[in-house]
C-alpha cells in the first residue's frame, strides 16, 4: 500500500494541510479542482506524540470546512460534533480512556457511520473497540518543523490519499 509523506515547515503549513485534507475529504463533481464544501465521510486516525500537531491539523480541516469559533481539543468530552444540514464532522481525542471499552459509551456506531468524518486522535487507547479507519496520518515532529505520513486501509481512504498527495504538490510551497 503507497505511503505518502509532506514536510511541513511550520505551524502554518499544518494548518494549511488541514485544509488540503479537507478538499480531499469534499465531494468533487468534477475531480478535485471542484470540491463541493461537502464531506464524503471517512474514518481518519490521527497518530503522533503529544504536541506533535494532530488538533492544529483538525483546526486546519475544520476550518475549511467553513466551521467558525473556538476548535478545541476533546480531550475531557473526548468527542467534539461539528454538525450540518449536510454533513457532519467529529473530532475525537481518546487520550483520557483508561480502558478500550469505555469507548461503547460514546456511542461508536452513531458517530462512525461511513457518511460521517471522523478524525480520531489516539485511536490507540480505543483498539479493539473502533471501527478500522480508511486513512491513517502520522505527525513526527523535527523541530518546529513536522512530517507528516498517510496511508489508506480501505478504497474509500486511497481515493483520499492520492486526492491528498494530488493537492500538496500543487498547493503547499516550500515544501521538500
Ligand atoms: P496534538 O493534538 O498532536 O497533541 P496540538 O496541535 O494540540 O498537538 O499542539 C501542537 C503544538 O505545537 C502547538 O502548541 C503548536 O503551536 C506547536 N507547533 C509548533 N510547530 C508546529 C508545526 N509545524 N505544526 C503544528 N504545530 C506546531
Ligand atoms: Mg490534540
Amino acid at each position: 500500500m503507497a505511503e505518502f509523506n509532506c514536510y511541513l515547515a511550520d505551524e502554518e503549513a499544518t494548518v494549511q494541510f488541514g485544509g488540503l485534507l479537507a478538499r480531499a475529504t469534499m465531494r468533487a463533481e468534477h475531480g478535485v479542482s471542484t470540491e463541493s464544501g461537502v464531506s464524503l465521510g471517512g474514518r481518519l486516525f490521527l497518530t503522533g506524540d503529544l504536541g506533535a500537531g494532530k488538533t492544529t491539523l483538525t483546526r486546519g480541516l475544520l476550518r475549511a470546512y467553513g466551521f467558525k469559533g473556538a476548535v478545541k481539543s476533546p480531550t475531557y468530552t473526548l468527542v467534539e460534533p461539528y454538525e450540518t444540514p449536510e454533513f457532519n464532522v467529529y473530532h475525537f481525542d481518546l487520550y483520557r480512556l483508561s480502558d478500550p471499552e469505555e469507548v461503547e459509551f460514546l456511542g461508536v456506531f452513531d458517530y462512525f457511520g461511513e457518511e460521517n468524518l471522523c478524525l480520531i486522535e489516539w485511536a490507540e487507547k480505543g483498539a479493539g473497540y473502533l471501527p478500522n479507519p480508511d486513512m491513517k496520518l502520522d505527525i513526527l515532529v523535527e523541530g518546529r518543523a513536522r512530517r507528516i505520513r498517510w496511508q489508506a486501509f480501505t478504497e474509500h481512504g486511497e481515493k483520499i490519499a492520492a486526492r491528498l498527495w494530488q493537492l500538496t504538490q500543487t498547493q503547499i510551497t516550500g515544501t521538500t
